[in-house]
């Protein structure tokens, strides 16, 4: 139950004064939940600094100014076409203030003549003259406490001003509870942080222009409010997932060594701390939730094999779920030497087996015959019963968010559960979508592999580069051009795609072929098939080249206007070469102007093939506020805090949680139930939900 002192905060914003029927739909088009809390978080993107008062003489052009006045005289606009005007001195001068479009009555009630107004405004010189065109406050001089001297200026929708909304919000500051105080004292204190309350009302009525910072004391308290929620609620999930449902799967060690001992190659270090890592969690009467991170051949599938061969020494299943089916059919090729040879059973099952055969695949799982199981989804279907599966791996984590670890959680009751993901996500990231997993990262590359050659190049060097490809396709290689989103349309997106695949085909003929998103699912994988078998050396495509195509005999990557492209997708396009012992090269081809954000992404894939070193210098270009994708990563969005900005603050967010919970678990303590108001502020109700009632 929400404590009742929260009440106020999730009331309708309808019931502050200043919303009335008529404005109350651009409000809820604004605040898209209509509660007063979120109103709340909705927080000034910039200040108008209102402090400067000088007199008229003096007001330089171009600054905001708040001067005091006296009416001298009103100039009535005679066509529509001219400004009503009103001249107001001071004893240095004199001034006009213009208005368009003006409204009599306003400009007559707020400026009579001969009286003493407060009027704050952008200072204009216009032939010789000082003026303001529409001030922002005309005030008498008993209501200045009105004047905001740093006024906040808020994001709006359509149908609201400034003016209104910070009313709104005034009001709103009003009815806010004191809350009991959930952060840890000590650090309360040596950052100098205030209340809860007193920062929010300091955000929206800022002293001074710092308020607007990052780094302020009052908005830094909110953020790491809202990060300490965040890391509270996955402490909490990764407390009951993993603290209290554990087994402990150590296994003899034998079937691991013959397999590592037949390996034709060294694991990297990368790949035996990772497995070090597994091989601990799994043997600790705790449960494994492990995030295994590596680029595309960084060489996950064999640290995947050997935890699921972990959980077969120890008697139980372990199955692997891929996204699709020709994955899956892929990892059963990729384990078949494998597992052939530690003499281990597995069965692939994917939505495909259908009837009989599906029955004994079923019956082989359900009585343990199966000890490894490949499949897709489909995996989790309810008719699929286990006979007792102990560890679960989990291959490409972006369509698997909390909410599906969740789900699978509940089917076996303490499964271990590894998930791997190509996606290399920076570390700030993964702390907030996955902070109840442990992480392994695989960020080397198996030996052997030569570094991708990547050139910057000038479109006017283009045909340099087609004589370059002649030499290289004579030589055996196989090509990628990419060409990029040009617009918004898929239309004209092809066309620049087609112009390409003409001239190029002019050039070499039928050893040219496309691919692009118009094109039907076989027609693609026909082109795509004639290319990894030779028959074609050089494939045009838009930016749909399709994931997991696998051509290692594709040395060479092209892609057009570069500069277009994010650096994550530049790094899974250059992703698909290199894949070989031949030398690869990535060709990035820029026009001119570049914009300065433009030439870092690209001198950043020239210098680094890491894509950690990629995600993590992306976050920092694209900045906190703006990471595109997220919704479908599972990456929460915040309200206040900034990831970018605030990232020391998460760090400590984490380890603040995990002590809390370790001590506390079910936030029974006096700090624990001011620490469950936090939650709700920030609509973590479903990991209270978790909590046995306090
Ligand atoms: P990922 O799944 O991370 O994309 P894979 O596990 O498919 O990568 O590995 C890619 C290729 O590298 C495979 O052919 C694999 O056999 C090989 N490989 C894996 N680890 C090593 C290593 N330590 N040294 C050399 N080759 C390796
Ligand atoms: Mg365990």
């Amino acid at each position: 139950m929400k404590p009742l002192l929260l009440d106020p905060l999730f009331k309708n914003i309808t019931v502050l004064t200043g919303i009335g029927a008529k404005n109350a739909k651009y409000f809820e088009k604004l605040i898209k939940s209509g509660k007063i809390i979120d109103l709340l978080w909705h927080l000034p993107i910039d200040f108008i600094d209102r402090r400067y008062t000088p007199k008229i003489m003096e007001a330089p052009d171009g600054k905001i100014a708040t001067i005091k006045v006296i009416v001298d005289k009103h100039y009535p606009n005679s066509r529509k076409s001219v400004p009503y005007k009103v001249k107001v001195m001071d004893n240095t001068g004199f001034m006009d203030i213009i208005f368009f479009h003006p409204i009599k009555d306003y400009i007559e009630k707020s400026l009579p003549v001969g009286e003493e107004v407060l009027i704050s405004g952008k200072i204009e010189k216009f032939r010789g003259k000082t003026q303001m065109t529409h001030p922002g406050y005309m005030l008498f001089p008993q209501k200045i406490e009105e004047l905001p001297y740093i006024e906040p200026v808020y994001p709006l929708t359509g149908g609201l001003s400034n003016k209104v909304l910070r009313k709104v919000i005034k009001e709103a500051l009003k009815i806010i509870p004191e809350l009991p105080e959930w952060l840890n004292t000590e650090l309360k204190k040596k950052k100098s942080w205030e209340s809860w309350k007193k920062s929010l009302t300091d955000c929206h009525m800022p002293k001074g222009i710092n308020y607007i910072e990052p780094e302020h004391s009052s908005r830094s308290r909110l953020a790491y409010d809202e990060l300490l929620a965040n890391q509270l609620a996955l402490a909490i999930i990764r407390h009951k997932q993993r603290d209290l449902y554990g087994r402990s799967f150590a296994g003899s060690g034998i079937l691991r060594n013959k397999i590592l001992e037949s390996l034709p190659f060294e694991l990297t270090n990368a790949q035996k701390n990772a497995l070090k890592e597994i091989k601990k969690d799994m043997a600790e009467p705790l449960r494994m939730i492990r995030l295994l991170q590596g680029d595309v051949g960084s060489g996950k599938t064999i640290v995947a094999c050997l935890a699921m061969i972990q959980a077969v020494e120890s008697g139980v299943q372990a199955a692997i779920m891929a996204p699709t089916e020709i994955l899956a059919r892929q990892h059963a090729e990729s384990f078949k030497d494998f597992l052939d040879k530690a003499g281990i059973k597995f069965v692939i099952i994917t939505g495909r087996d259908k009837g009989k055969k599906r029955e004994i695949l079923k019956q082989q799982i359900a009585n343990g015959d199966a000890q490894i199981v490949i499949g897709t989804h489909a995996l989790f279907s309810e008719d699929i019963k286990f006979k007792d599966l102990g560890l679960v791996v989990i291959d490409e984590q972006h369509r698997f968010g909390v909410h599906q670890r969740l789900a699978l959680s509940g089917k076996g009751v303490s499964t271990d559960i590894l998930v791997m993901t190509a996606t290399p996500i920076p570390r700030t990231l993964t702390l907030t979508a996955y902070g109840d997993m442990d992480v392994s990262r695989l960020n080397e590359k198996p030996a052997g592999r030569k570094p991708i050659d990547t050139r910057l190049i000038s479109q006017e060097k283009i045909e340099e580069i087609i004589e370059g490809i002649k030499r290289q396709i004579d030589k055996g290689s196989r090509v990628f051009w990419v060409c990029p989103l040009v617009e918004e349309s898929e239309k004209i997106d092809l066309a620049a795609a087609q112009e390409r695949y003409e001239i190029l085909q002019a050039r070499f003929g039928k050893r040219v072929g496309i691919v692009h998103g118009q094109m039907k699912s076989d027609e693609k994988d026909t082109v795509m098939e004639k290319f990894a078998k030779g028959d074609i050396d050089i494939i045009v495509a838009t930016t749909v080249i399709e994931v997991g195509v696998n051509v290692p005999q594709a040395t060479i990557m092209i892609i057009e206007h570069a500069e277009r492209f994010g650096l994550a997708q530049l790094h899974q396009l250059r992703g698909r070469v290199g894949r070989s012992s031949e030398q690869s090269y990535c060709f990035l081809i820029y026009s001119l102007p570049l914009s300065e954000n433009a030439k870092e992404r690209l001198s950043i894939m020239r210098d680094t093939e890491d894509g950690f070193i990629i995600a993590e210098k992306d976050l920092q270009l694209r900045g906190g506020g703006e990471i595109l994708g997220t919704k479908q990563s599972g990456i929460p969005e915040f309200k206040v805090a900034d990831i970018v900005a605030h990232s020391d603050l998460l760090q400590i967010a984490r380890d603040d949680a995990r002590l809390i919970i370790s001590k506390d678990p079910d936030l029974k303590s006096e700090r624990g139930k001011a620490l469950r108001c936090l939650l709700y502020l920030f609509e973590y109700d479903k990991a209270i939900e978790n909590l046995k009632s306090g």
